[in-house]
This record gives C-alpha cells, sequence and structure tokens, in this order.
C-alpha cells in the first residue's frame, strides 16, 4: 500500500532488533545539574556545558540585549544582507582568544568541519584521520573526495606509515601537488583521552603535512583561560587549523576556526555551508562572546577549579581516568548494546540522567555510559551517582 513508509518501518525494525532505535526525549527545564524530563527531576550527567555557562545569567543577558538591538533572525547569508556586528565582535574575541590572526564563525560546528575540510582538500589530496574523530570531521573528509586513509587512535606509529605512504605513494603522478591534512581531535568526545599533539606535531612538520585539531571538548577546560590542549603543550602555533564549538563549555551554539587572516580569507570564499547558508542568530554570537570573556576570567578560573576538583574526585571513585590531562567525561565502556542500555534505564529508575552511548556513535560492541562532570555539580550529586552505579552493580 504505503511503501515508502513500510521500507521505513522495516528499517527502524531492523533499528530496534539490535538495540540500536534512538528517540528524543523531551526535557522541560534549562541545562544545569538537574533537568526535568515527564514532571520529574533528573540529576544530569549528560550535558557538556562543562562550565554551567548555558544558563548562566551574562550570557543570557548578552542574548537578550543583542535580541533586542538586532531583532531574532538574520534574513541571509552574512556574504549576501551584511554581517551583523555581533558576529564581528565574535570572531575578534576568538582570534584574541586563540592568539591567531584571525576567526571565523559557522552555524554549527559541524558546519566548520564540513565547509573547512572540503574547502581545502580535493581529489588530489590525501586526508588522514584518527580512528576516533567526530562525525562531522569523516562526513567532511568524505564529500572532499580526497583520498582517506585512518591512523589507529593515537597511534603514532601508523600516522607515520600513512604520512610516509601518502607522499611516496608512486600511483600518484605529481605528489609535489598533493597536499596532506590530519584531523584529530584534542580531547575525544566518547572517550574523554587525549591526543599525543606534541609529537603529531613533529611527525606533520616532518612529512611537510597539514594539521586540523578540533577542540570541541578542550576549550574553555585545559590551557591558560581554557585555551585548549593545543595552547597547554606549547604547539598551538604550529596547528595551521583549529575547530571547536561554541556550543559545549562555552554555552551557547555554533562552530569556528582560528587561524591565519589567509586561512580565513580563504574560508569566506570557499566554505560552502558558510557561503550558502543564513547565519546564526546574532543571540547565539553575543552569548559566546560573552562566555569568551567570562572563561578568560577569574570567575572563569573557579569554574574550572572546581570541574576538575569533581573529575578528580570521580575519576578516583571509578578509575576512569585515562590522561594525564582531566577531561570532564569519563566513559564506563560496557560492551554490549543491551546492557548499556539497560544500566542507563537502571540509573533513570533512580532519577540519574546518563546516556548510554551506542553504535554509531562508537564502534559495535563498545556501548557505554558517558559520564559528563559540569562546574555546577556538587560533591553530594557525585556520591548520589556513585552509590546508584554501585548498587545497579556497574562499579563495586
Ligand atoms: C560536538 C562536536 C562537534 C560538533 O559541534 P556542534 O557545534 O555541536 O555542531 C564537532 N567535533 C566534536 C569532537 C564534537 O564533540
Amino acid at each position: 500500500m504505503n511503501s515508502f513508509t513500510d521500507e521505513l518501518n522495516r528499517r527502524l525494525a531492523s533499528l530496534r532488533e539490535q538495540n540500536l532505535f534512538r528517540e528524543l526525549r523531551r526535557v522541560d527545564s534549562a541545562q544545569g545539574p538537574r533537568i526535568q524530563i515527564g514532571g520529574q527531576s533528573f540529576l544530569n550527567f549528560s550535558s557538556n556545558d562543562y562550565l554551567g555557562l548555558a544558563n548562566h545569567p551574562a550570557l543570557k543577558e548578552a542574548a537578550i540585549k543583542s535580541v533586542e538591538k538586532f531583532g531574532a533572525g538574520t534574513g541571509a547569508s552574512r556574504l549576501v544582507s551584511g554581517s551583523l556586528a555581533p558576529f564581528h565582535e565574535l570572531e575578534e574575541a576568538l582570534a584574541d582568544f586563540k592568539k591567531t590572526e584571525a576567526a571565523l564563525t559557522f552555524s554549527t560546528g559541524y558546519a566548520a568541519a564540513v565547509g573547512t575540510i572540503t574547502a581545502l582538500m580535493g581529489k588530489e589530496d590525501v586526508i588522514i584521520l584518527d580512528k576516533l574523530v567526530h562525525a562531522c570531521i569523516v562526513d567532511a573528509a568524505k564529500l572532499s573526495g580526497a583520498k582517506l586513509r585512518i591512523f589507529d587512535h593515537n597511534d603514532l606509529n601508523d600516522l607515520a606509515e600513512k604520512l610516509q605512504w601518502a607522499t611516496s605513494d608512486p600511483q600518484h603522478s605529481s605528489p609535489s601537488s598533493r597536499h596532506i591534512l590530519i584531523v584529530t581531535e584534542s580531547v575525544f568526545s566518547m572517550d574523554g583521552d587525549t591526543a599525543p599533539l606534541r609529537e603529531i606535531v613533529a611527525l606533520k612538520e616532518k612529512f611537510g603535512a597539514w594539521l586540523m585539531v578540533d577542540e570541541a571538548h578542550a576549550t574553555g577546560i585545559l590551557g591558560e583561560n581554557g585555551r585548549g590542549l593545543a595552547e597547554a603543550l606549547g604547539v598551538s602555533s604550529q596547528v595551521e587549523i583549529q575547530m571547536s564549538t561554541l556550543g559545549k563549555a562555552l554555552g551557547a551554539s555554533g562552530g569556528y576556526i582560528c587561524g591565519s587572516r589567509a586561512l580565513i580569507d580563504y574560508l569566506v570564499n570557499r566554505a560552502r555551508s558558510f557561503i550558502f547558508s543564513t547565519a546564526p542568530v546574532p543571540a547565539a554570537a553575543a552569548a559566546a562572546t560573552a562566555a569568551l570573556k567570562l572563561v578568560q576570567s577569574p570567575e572563569g578560573d573557579a569554574k574550572r577549579t572546581a570541574l576538575s576538583t569533581h573529575v578528580a574526585a570521580l575519576n578516583l571513585k571509578l578509575k576512569t581516568q585515562n590522561s594525564k590531562f582531566q577531561s570532564a567525561i569519563l566513559p564506563l565502556i560496557l560492551g554490549d548494546e543491551p546492557l548499556a542500555l539497560a544500566a542507563a534505564a537502571k540509573l533513570r529508575t533512580q532519577n540519574i540522567f546518563v546516556p548510554a552511548i551506542r553504535y554509531p556513535t562508537v564502534a559495535r560492541g563498545a556501548a557505554r555510559l558517558r559520564i559528563t562532570l559540569t562546574a555546577k555539580h556538587s560533591a553530594a550529586h557525585l556520591d548520589e551517582l556513585v552509590t546508584a552505579l554501585a548498587q545497579i552493580k556497574i562499579q563495586n
């Protein structure tokens, strides 16, 4: 009868069978350590709002003022209708924060990755990705048409092998015109571990490759004033393309690229997700600018200290520490998809919200509870979580 719907229902049934079906849960409150779902209050360990800025008065006030002055919407792409002041203020603040010549913002981090990688790389080129990079980078690399190589997660020998291949591929007629781009994350989104950026920088210099680092989960948290892991390791000036999101620790929404003036001018001309997309709402840019000011203030330092205290305490209790840099992502890897789903459901019966992360976000059979901490959690919240995990026998 209706073969389109029948086909979709078949596909959905297959997802359910594999325990991979997902559904949205409506939340009736702002981001915070407690959220309201279905009329009940849950202790929230699912948010990337690491510093608790998404509902911060300074960000809300900046967003409201910007709505009053610039309105709710933007009307067109920034190249078409003129580029509103809040984006320029934000980009100046970002370049200043990251100590780069320039910055460009996108509607999301996803759009930043897709626009940037496809603008820079083409079918003559090679992109080399860490096996665990975010889906937006994988999608961007595929869309670019470049040859794609994956190196084992954080494996420098494997990366060196792929670089060796890319610079000496006998099938390639003119290796001199070939560009090589390495892309990795600084803090990995589902594992919370960190990339050996110093060593990766040394390799990319040795082989003449370019390097793009996605700092989505380090921005606001690691390095001086929360500038990120590249800054903490003293290599940010050697990373050609510094990417991140405004939507996690910065509490707003959007994505950005920081780098040279030439890179930013080039992206304005060539990044299709920037050119062919309506500018984001000015409120998001204004909130992000307020967040940047906040993360570089004593209040930002205090929030980072609160967060790292919680992370250290919970890592100790759950034995989850996997990097000498403290990320706010603590995965409890359970393996089986049904096991992770059941664990998350049991925690929900105790009014604790921890997401079960499954394929395709992580590999099949590597399903996990992904606990994220924020500066706004308290020691009592952590105790509640630890007790609940012990009760459901995830931890003892
Ligand atoms: C969330 C995330 C993105 C995408 O950023 P958005 O602003 O949410 O689109 C990119 N990379 C990583 C590693 C992320 O975790």
